[in-house]
């Protein structure tokens, strides 16, 4: 067993120890009721949960619940020991897979779901991004020198333009930054979720590492994937000499830097946020960049937020489930006179008369672009600064 998978029973055997058995974290799991399991069980599955963590075999029905995971956090929310809880479910369900089926069927699907992805970012992000400034994210990240690494993952890059507003945020603060991303610097998800250790160890460990050996102070994340992985099984398991922490919740912490950069002639926009908790404090930190930005106002919906920390990717499981929540979301905001729907917000421009919504009129649109709208300064203000390097 290598070190890294020393470390990872380590902190599992310390939440097992920490656990009082009450059961609370299966009661709330949201994912276990949409698969049927019943709430009477819950100090079952956690006996179970803890024999696993203990050596025994997994049993079924714990296997049940530790596949129907998409990780919404709710179980950590409600611990009274304050255990994460997602965090020793995420473990635990990678030592059932291992002692359920050979390493190489895990090794052969997440090799190939690796591949599905790398090929749509690598032909995604070449055809929407000027070469120097993909060169620019894709170099290696322990050859950088500055102070803050804003991480992007792989798979924003096939919507390079959410990078780009990002950039024009950090660069609205005048921080010394650098972006770091793509495919060789993944964090090693799918191979993790498929119990790929050795593989996850020279892909997802290795990336963060090298944020070590660049010398950065802070790692600034993006996506919620990433920012999962690496606070739970890097940060946690052996603690970095750099600060790691979401974009959001960085920009919130500089508000009133960004609030003298905001430009006062903002279009009037009310803005509804499509929320997802489970990634640290990133969707209060989105209210607060939001409500900051002049002339936008932040509608309040009662929403189901409860669910995976994003869409897509686990949520996806129960695509019937996030259908229903997105729908149910369009429909309040459409009873509120919001017309866009986006992966991060619906918003309607002042002055927008319309009550007959068409399917049509919904396109996507998210926090990072309206804040660097209101950031962004006039191209012929900035004719050789941060600004153009990446446009
Ligand atoms: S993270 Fe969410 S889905 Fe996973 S076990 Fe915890 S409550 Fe259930
Ligand atoms: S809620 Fe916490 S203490 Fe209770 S069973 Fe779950 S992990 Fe153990």
């Amino acid at each position: 067993m290598s070190a890294y998978a020393d470390r990872l029973e380590v902190l599992a055997a310390e939440a097992a120890d920490r656990c009082t058995g009450c059961g609370k974290c299966f009661e709330v799991c949201p994912t276990a009721r949409e698969i049927g399991m019943d709430v009477a069980g819950a100090k079952d599955r956690v006996g179970e949960l803890l024999a696993l963590t203990r050596g025994a075999a997994p049993a079924e029905t714990l296997q049940k619940w530790l596949n129907a995971c998409d990780g919404s956090a709710r179980c950590s929310a409600a611990c009274p020991e304050e255990i994460n809880v997602r965090q020793w479910v995420t473990i635990a369900k990678m030592k059932a897979l291992e002692a359920t089926r050979p390493r190489s069927e895990g090794a052969t699907n997440a090799a190939n779901r690796f591949r599905h992805m790398a090929q749509s970012v690598r032909l995604l992000a070449s055809m929407q991004l000027p070469s120097d400034t993909l060169q620019r994210i894709l170099a290696p990240a322990e050859q950088r020198t500055a102070d803050v690494l804003f991480y992007t993952g792989c798979n924003v890059l096939r919507t390079p333009h959410i990078v780009l507003n990002v950039m024009d945020i950090l660069d609205a603060l005048e921080l010394d930054f650098d972006v770091v991303g793509g495919t060789a610097h993944c964090c090693g998800v799918y191979q993790f979720q498929e119990a790929d250790l050795p593989t996850y160890e020279r892909m997802g460990h290795r990336t963060f590492q090298r944020f070590g050996q660049s010398g950065a102070s802070k790692v600034l994340t993006w996506c919620p994937t990433c920012t999962k992985n690496f606070d739970e099984l890097e940060k946690d398991v052996e603690p970095p000499a750099f600060d790691l922490g979401h974009v959001s919740e960085f920009l919130a912490s500089n508000l009133e830097t960004l609030k003298a950069r905001f430009r006062p002639d903002q279009p009037k926009r009310r803005v509804v946020i499509h929320e997802h908790l489970g990634i640290g404090a990133t969707l209060q930190s989105i209210g607060t960049l939001l409500k900051a930005v002049p002339n936008l106002e932040l509608v309040e919906l009662p929403q189901d937020s409860g669910f995976s920390y994003a869409c897509g990717g686990q949520a996806a499981k129960f695509k019937d489930r996030e259908a229903a929540i997105h729908r149910a979301l369009h429909h309040a905001g459409v009873a509120r006179g919001l017309y866009r729907l986006g992966a991060g917000v619906f918003r309607r421009r002042a002055g927008d008369s319309r009550t007959a919504i068409s399917r049509a009129a919904w396109h996507r649109c998210g926090g990072a672009a309206i804040v660097s709208t209101a950031v962004r300064r006039r191209r012929d203000d900035v004719s050789t600064g941060p600004v153009s390097r990446c446009t």
